[in-house]
């Protein structure tokens, strides 16, 4: 999904964790808390659809026709509340320090006779599109195990602009092109952003099943192995030179049971997303994760344009109280969206309140399917062990906050592909796990701040509903919108303005102090 505001934020802020992660070579992420249950029993994947024509009659609850917010109120200086949300965001980078683990990678795996590194990709998302590209192109004997070629993943379908430019997609799968963005706070006041875009500038919107495919049958152009099949588990050798055997059916001949075969690889990729069967074999741990609930609304042709280029995000504790509801367009309908971490029995009501607080701008649509699926909240405890990496939704590499993950899945596949081909020497030698923590080195210095800087702001903003009023204020803001729409549509830390940063800096406290003040006079209000 595509919380810009809240990229922009991390990359506004992020110079401050980044002088302390930067030169680091370790895991960091591996020592995250290892909370909650496994999710691949308690929840599941809804594809039902229904036909439920919406109209204003159905909503239980009015929605407040929006107010347009024209920009700051007069803010004042708060130094001592900076001060101590910076140094706790120190202090957070400070106790990641004292776990740093140097880990080289080794030279001394025994060179392959007469044969290529033969290494499995298991799920066919982004994640494991772009690691099966790579490895083809990098002359790595490569298997891709996708259980469903048609799979449409539950998803927004938001993607950063710089993912079209950096892995070459034809523009011809972007069905919409988003240019402006409308933050809703609780109280109805809608902010525009997307002022500072320039004309070549925009948000993509992809259908899933169209994204997926067409990396996958790129990945195949370039030699990878597709295997129509569904991974089962794996045999982990007891050696270094061993290699692992793959489970799986084999739909290929198009029965729905399939058959039962093995595979032999020297390496596996887990791109199976956030049930992770791969993740499970190699013990890596579970994480907390939240889930996500959307419908898919066709709706009326006049209604449609309204959204012809727009997206919108509400927050508020009606619509979920530790994420945001979203309408987003895509092809010929819209979808409409919301998350939970803390209250997932609640979903269904959070939807609810989702869909009436837009319910004067879908009114007549009709739902045409209804879906939902965990979304990781941070990375596994352990992502790679002996040759077997995980990457993307398997990894648990989705940020806080916007809940994107679709980038961060085709980057981090691409990375750990690109340290399997060099540590490998194009697939001439056998790799080691120093050759695959290459690729968490990376990942982790380059996405570290990132990921550590939207945590902090989703427990700053989402907290109540006076931050989340601050927190669309702070949005009307033309520096934060420009911070905003760079680090997401660029994804990287755009260097600001010395002088804007620290009018940013006051205005955010400012903002805050006020929801605080607020927050107060409605705890006292209720006694
Ligand atoms: C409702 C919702 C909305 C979202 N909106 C956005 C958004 O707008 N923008 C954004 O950036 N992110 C969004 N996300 C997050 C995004 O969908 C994920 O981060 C992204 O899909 C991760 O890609 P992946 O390749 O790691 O995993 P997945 O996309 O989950 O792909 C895994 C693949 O593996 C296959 N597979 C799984 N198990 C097996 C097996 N045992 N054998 C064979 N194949 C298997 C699956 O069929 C699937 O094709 C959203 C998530 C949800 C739930």
């Amino acid at each position: 999904m595509a919380a810009t505001i809240s990229a922009a934020l991390a990359g506004a802020s992020s110079s401050v964790v980044a002088a302390s992660s930067v030169g680091r070579a370790t895991d960091v992420l591996q020592r995250s808390e290892v909370k909650g249950a496994a999710f691949a029993s308690s929840s599941r994947s809804f594809g039902a659809v229904r036909s439920v024509v919406l109209g204003e009659q159905s909503s239980a609850s009015a929605s407040a026709g929006l107010k347009t917010f024209n920009g700051l109120r007069a803010g004042s200086v708060f130094k001592k509340e900076y001060d101590s949300l910076t140094e706790a965001v120190h202090a957070e980078a400070a106790v990641e320090e004292e776990f740093t683990l140097t880990i080289y990678a080794g030279r001394s795996s025994k060179v392959l006779e007469g044969r290529k590194l033969r290494v499995a990709v298991v799920g066919g998302g982004p994640a494991g599109g772009c690691a099966a590209e790579t490895l083809a192109q990098g002359g790595i004997e490569t298997f891709m195990f996708e259980r469903k070629l048609d799979n449409a993943k539950p998803c927004g379908g938001a993607i950063p602009l710089c993912m079209i430019g950096e892995f070459n997609l034809p523009l011809d799968i972007i069905d919409r092109k988003v240019t402006k963005m409308k933050m809703i706070s609780p109280s109805n006041v809608a902010v525009d952003v997307g002022k500072t875009l320039n004309e070549n500038e925009y948000i993509g919107m992809v259908r899933r099943e169209v994204l997926d495919s067409y990396l996958r049958d790129r990945a195949q152009s370039y030699g990878a192995n597709v295997i129509n099949g569904l991974f089962l588990k794996m045999d982990i050798p007891k050696d270094d030179n061993s290699p692992y055997v793959l489970h799986y059916n084999d739909y290929s001949d198009g029965s729905k049971v399939g058959v039962a075969k093995t595979l032999e690889v020297d390496a596996v990729i887990g791109a199976d997303g956030a049930n992770s069967r791969v993740a499970k074999d190699i013990d890596a741990g579970e994480y907390d994760y939240a889930i996500a609930f959307q419908e898919r609304i066709k709706i009326p042709a006049d209604k449609m344009e309204y959204y012809e280029n727009l997206a919108e995000m509400y927050v508020g504790d009606d619509v979920s109280p530790d994420f945001y509801g979203w309408v987003f367009p895509k092809c010929d309908h819209v979808a409409v969206g919301t998350g939970t971490v803390v209250n997932k029995p609640a979903i269904k009501k959070y939807q609810t309140a989702t869909r009436n607080r837009a319910k004067d701008k879908i009114a007549g649509g009709e739902i045409i399917r209804i879906e939902a699926h965990p979304i990781p909240e941070h990375p596994r405890p352990r992502r790679v062990a002996a040759r077997v990496a995980l990457v993307g939704d398997a990894a648990g590499y989705v940020t806080k906050c916007s809940g994107e993950g679709i980038y961060f899945a085709a980057k981090s596949g691409r990375m750990c592909a690109e340290a399997i081909v060099q540590g490998s020497g194009n697939g001439t030698r056998m790799v080691n796990e120093a050759d695959l923590r290459v690729y968490l080195e990376k990942w982790d210095k380059t996405y570290w701040p990132t990921y550590k800087v939207l945590d902090i702001l989703q427990k700053v903003f989402y907290r109540s509903n006076p931050a989340r009023e601050a927190f669309v204020e702070m949005c009307a803001d033309d520096y934060v919108q420009k911070m905003t729409f760079d680090s997401y549509l660029y994804k990287t830390v755009v260097p600001g303005n010395p002088l804007d940063d620290i009018k940013l800096a006051f205005n955010t406290i400012g903002s805050l102090v006020r929801a605080n003040a607020l927050r107060r006079e409605g705890q006292k209000s209720r006694v």
